[in-house]
């Protein structure tokens, strides 16, 4: 179980979404004399909703569905629709909303949006006028479980995941639906926010004895206290009974999901508490999705080590795919983002978030790059023109692929061939393997050309959709619709001959279908066979056996040929069925040749280039740019970068406005460019061994989640101090601000110092706490930069370079001024300033926490923090401990202790 204490700050405020609890009050009960008062579709619906208590039921009624009773009130609110009544129950009336059935797309979409999940009920029976219609549920839509395209966003990958935890391991399982891709990982109570904000899924499923223990009271809501825990904003969080995470029963599912005997094969090893949850997911998939999921053919272990850890804050704070805000652009993503296919885009976005630690893996990555470059353009446009080959091949797994679908998919492999000419001798090993999924198996294609016509109809049941000459029945059906005409003109030739009735007519209409028309004076001419149908004024209508038959067959075969069409489709799609895999490889390796060809021409366009890894324990970057801050400016100033073990922590002074945090971020960006196999904004990236980035940057307040500033700061600040190695890359913006000076100050020199000395991570450590650039007299291996300005006639103009040493000054009151602090305020605050300034005395608690010797680049500024130390840090610096004797190191805490009590001694 997770530590549950931070959720006692958070949950006073609901930061998960809501799944929906059903007031059990407002619903009619189902006891059968409660039930027996119901109206008999009020019976019929109350027995369906009794199944999902908990979800939306939209209930189709004519060209309505409908929801009633409390899901009404909500939808109502959700969907902004009108909320009625609907005759009443036990006396009260019964709440309804509606949206039109036309329409109901977009409103699903909006009710996933707001992390809600709905229940389709449709009309299945005939009407028979006794009793409701027969209804049933036909689809269960979940935020996490989208396939369809109208729900689906393009440019990003929707996961359903689920956890459980067991013995200490938390396992974690997650599932594309659309895509198929099945995984699972380890994580800890350390990491599983970690590994929980990488996945971002929209939906995750826990145990309800899970949410039971992160219940915190009667009238907290466990619901959001497990989303906020994992400090997750948009998850819709799902329970599900204990037993559904069983281990046997889950090894049981997965095995016949993947028609496999063994799990041993998938490398799950160690990985029962994952297992737990994959069978809880795959049952929670199978129960909502209700078909057959063959796409689903196999799972991947991901190891918790593969990755460059990075927590949901520091993924906000670098704004990888969103803004702090919360917008889209500009961020990395919309900036990199020059992939040709939406596939592509979803895996940049998936690589961002994803950076590897294995750095052979990523420098095949760009060694792909380097040999995509001479084809990137060609190769975009050829593929820029496919459709979204991994869902429409999911669709036609599940079986709801469109004709469309179909003949986007043939139009893809058809350029496939130019595709596979022009990536001819092109070689690197992380090439070859996509290439390899390029060779697709022909009679996909032969299936797919001689079975769809060109341009099919949207849906099967229009017709048209199967091409002429594929099936002979089909044919033959057509043929007796379109013949129609030759054969009635044909027979009317030969009846007036055989009759000798001249202006016989062979005709159609609706009421009476066909028919031979004799007008009066010509009645006696008409032969035996012939049989009166109609008796006009001034003519008689009649039919023969050759006419009725005729007849008989024209008149189904439009409706024969529909079905014929229809079996023909599922075949096509059976045919299709065994490529599924093979086709879903194909799309992914054309995501990824995608990424390497965008990656390719933003090295050209935005003077990117090849990050190179060495063995050496360094961060050393010349000329590196903030691609988003550039984007923004007229002209970026480029900066150097120099960690090292000598060097490990850069404290960072300047004023305000300098360019700090752009220079911080733009570091860490370009470390995490580096180990996603992208290139980076810089003239030289040479970079050693990095097992995670962290950051403490930004005050705002997470007042959504009820924490206060300086609360989310240092349980930041704790994360990091607690988990940082010496290969992680640290971040720490402005500490210790959410507080008064001293305690702000105090902490900060303690965390600068704890991160320098224990965790010997790579640190930038920007801060306004001038005298934190002492500290370089403490700490060999930790050095000062500043941001430059240069004041010219009271103003300020900021350099955005960065050099050796520390600021000299901060320019508070310049910066204010600039801001349009009036300039009366500003005098006072100058005033002010100088008081303080002659007040803080050498012996003043400020001063003594920085009791370190001068150095010389303090030169200008050590004179007022000056102080005379006191005896017993001297003493405390000597003493050995190692080396010492019990004894002794009893007389040296005597001896100290009478220092203590005799200062002067
Ligand atoms: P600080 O953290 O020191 O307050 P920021 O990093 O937020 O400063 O930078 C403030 C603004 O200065 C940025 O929004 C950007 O417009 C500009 N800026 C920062 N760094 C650079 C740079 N290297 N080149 C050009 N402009 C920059």
């Amino acid at each position: 179980m997770l530590d549950l204490q931070p959720i006692e700050h958070l949950i006073r405020v609901s930061r998960g979404r809501k799944i929906g609890i059903l007031n059990k009050d407002t619903i009619p009960s189902s006891n059968p004399a409660v039930l027996a008062s119901h109206t008999p579709m009020m019976q019929q619906y109350l027995a369906i909703k009794r199944d999902y208590p908990d979800t939306l039921v939209l209930y189709r009624m004519g060209d309505f569905y409908e929801l009633f009773f409390d899901d009404a009130v909500r939808a109502a609110k959700l969907l902004d629709i009108t909320l009625t009544t609907r005759g009443t129950s036990a006396g009260a009336p019964i709440k309804m909303a509606g949206v039109p059935f036309h329409a109901v797309e977009q409103y699903l979409a909006k009710l996933v949006k707001q992390g809600e999940s709905a229940v389709i009920v449709e009309q299945i029976g005939e009407v028979t006028g006794k009793g409701p219609v027969e209804r049933a549920v036909t689809r269960i839509i979940t935020p996490g479980t989208l396939t369809d395209s109208a729900l689906l966003p393009n440019e990003k990958d929707v996961l359903v995941a689920a956890i459980f935890e067991y013995d200490h391991v938390i396992g974690v399982a997650s599932l594309s639906l659309a895509s198929g891709q099945f995984r699972l990982r380890n994580a800890s109570r350390a990491t599983i926010q970690t590994e929980l904000g990488r996945l971002q899924s929209a939906e995750l499923i826990v145990s309800d004895a899970y949410l039971d223990r992160a219940r915190n009271g009667d009238n907290v809501d466990a619901v959001d206290a497990v989303a906020a825990t994992f400090g997750l904003t948009r998850v819709a969080v799902k329970r599900m009974a204990d037993w559904q995470f069983d281990l046997d029963t889950a090894v049981k599912l997965l095995n016949r999901q993947f028609g496999t005997r063994d799990l041993a094969g998938f490398g799950v090893d160690g990985m029962d508490a994952a297992l737990c949850a994959a069978g809880a997911l795959l049952g929670y998939v199978q129960q909502t999705q209700r078909v057959a999921l063959p796409h689903i053919s196999g799972l991947r272990v991901e190891r918790e080590d593969a990755y460059v850890r990075m927590d949901a804050a520091t993924r906000r704070n670098l704004e990888l795919t969103e803004t702090i805000r919360g917008e889209p652009a500009p961020t990395l993503f919309s900036i990199l983002n020059t992939t040709a296919t939406a596939m592509g885009a979803r895996a940049l976005r998936e690589w961002l978030h994803s950076p590897l630690r294995d750095q052979a893996v990523i420098a095949e990555r760009h060694a792909a790059t380097v040999a995509m470059t001479a084809a990137a353009a060609d190769v975009q446009q050829i593929i820029g023109d496919w459709s979204d080959i991994e869902r429409i091949v999911t669709r036609i797994a599940l079986r709801t692929a469109r004709p469309r679908d179909l003949v986007a998919l043939r139009s893809a492999l058809a350029s496939l061939p130019a595709l596979n000419d022009r990536l001819t001798n092109i070689e690197t090993p992380a090439l070859a393997l996509l290439f390899k999924a390029f060779r697709l198996d022909e009679r996909i294609q032969a299936c797919l050309s001689q079975s769809i016509a060109d341009e099919p109809a949207n849906a099967v049941r229009d017709g048209g959709v199967i091409r002429d000459g594929f099936d002979a029945e089909l044919d033959a059906l057509r043929g007796l619709q379109s013949n129609a005409s030759g054969f009635l003109l044909d027979l009317e030739a030969r009846e007036r001959t055989r009759t000798g009735i001249t202006n016989l007519r062979v005709e159609y209409n609706r009421v009476h279908g066909f028919f031979i028309e004799v007008s009066q004076g010509q009645l006696d001419k008409v032969p035996h066979d012939y049989r009166r149908r109609q008796t006009l004024k001034n003519a008689e209508r009649f039919i023969t056996p050759e006419l009725k038959a005729f007849e008989d067959k024209a008149l189904s075969a439009g409706e024969r040929a529909l079905a014929r069409e229809k079996q023909l489709y599922e075949q096509v799609l059976d045919a299709l069925a065994p490529h599924v895999n093979a086709l879903h490889i194909f799309a992914r390796a054309t995501a990824a040749l995608d990424v390497y060809c965008a990656n390719a021409r933003n090295a050209v366009a935005l003077k990117l280039t090849r990050p190179v890894f060495v063995a050496d324990d360094v961060i050393h970057i010349e000329a590196g740019r903030h691609l988003v801050v550039e984007s923004q400016v007229d002209h970026f100033i480029a900066n150097d970068c120099d960690l090292s073990r000598s060097r490990q922590l850069l404290l960072i002074t300047g004023p305000n406005m300098g360019g700090k945090s752009t220079y911080m971020r733009q570091v860490a960006q370009i470390v995490l460019l580096a180990h996603t196999g992208l290139f980076v904004p810089a003239a030289l990236a040479e970079i050693g061994r990095i097992d995670a980035i962290m950051t403490r940057i930004g005050a705002s307040d997470d007042l959504a989640g009820g924490r206060s500033t300086f609360m989310v700061e240092m349980t930041e600040a704790a994360a990091i101090l607690n988990t940082a190695t010496k290969d992680s890359l640290v971040l720490v913006d402005e500490i210790g601000r959410g507080t008064s000076t001293f305690d702000g100050l105090s902490l900060a020199y303690a965390i600068a110092r704890h991160l320098a000395e224990t965790s010997r991570a790579y640190t930038l450590f920007a801060t306004h706490y001038f005298e934190l650039t002492r500290l370089n007299a403490e700490l060999p291996n930790l050095a000062n930069v500043h941001l430059d300005a240069v004041e010219s006639k009271d103003k300020i103009v900021f350099l955005h370079k960065l050099e050796s040493g520390p600021a000299n000054q901060s320019y508070g009151l310049q910066v204010a001024q600039l801001a349009g602090v009036p300039r009366s305020v500003v005098r006072v605050a100058r005033k002010q300033l100088d008081l303080l300034e002659v007040a803080s005395h050498p012996h003043g608690a400020q001063a003594e926490l920085f009791a370190a010797r001068p150095t010389s680049d303090h030169a200008s500024t050590t004179s007022k923090h000056d102080v005379i130390e006191h005896p017993v840090l001297d003493q405390l610096r000597d003493a050995k401990p190692d080396e010492m004797s019990p004894r002794e190191a009893l007389e040296l805490l005597y001896r100290l202790k009478s220092t203590v009590e005799e200062p002067d001694a």
